[in-house]
């Protein structure tokens, strides 16, 4: 799969999925894999130490411009993921994307088009309807 054809990637899921037929599998199994992309990166902070969080309240105030929001606003997040690091969140996050596919699947929807409606969305809503 050289480029990004999530409808192939679905079907190819479709067939490895013999052992979570059950949507309450399935459901609790999107939830586990979650939770386990949040450890990983976590553990970025807490076991690597290649990413280190500074957080504070966000000085943001409604009569900001967008330009002020972007320059003011922060991740509360120093440094990269590491290799290592983006190996292991990469790892889980696409075990995230396999349930959440399995989870289309079941309920017969198509993934690469609720991406799609998303990315229409992003574009009509802009910045501030992202919360
Ligand atoms: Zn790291």
């Amino acid at each position: 799969m050289n480029t990004l054809d999530l409808r192939q990637f679905q079907d190819q899921v479709a067939e490895l999925l013999l052992r979570h037929r059950s949507l309450l599998d399935v459901l609790s199994k999107c939830q586990q894999a979650n939770a386990a992309v949040h450890r990983s990166v976590v553990k970025s902070i807490t076991e690597c130490g290649c990413v280190e969080v500074h957080a504070a309240k966000q000085p943001y105030s409604a009569d900001m411009t967008i330009e002020d929001a972007k320059q003011t606003l922060a991740s509360h997040m120093d440094g990269q993921l590491c290799e290592n690091c983006v190996e292991a969140v990469g790892a889980e996050l696409g075990k995230n994307l396999f349930y959440l596919a399995s989870l289309c699947n079941l309920l017969d929807m198509d993934l690469q088009q609720i991406v799609i409606d998303e990315s229409r969305k992003c574009s009509t809503l802009g910045y501030f309807n992202m919360s």
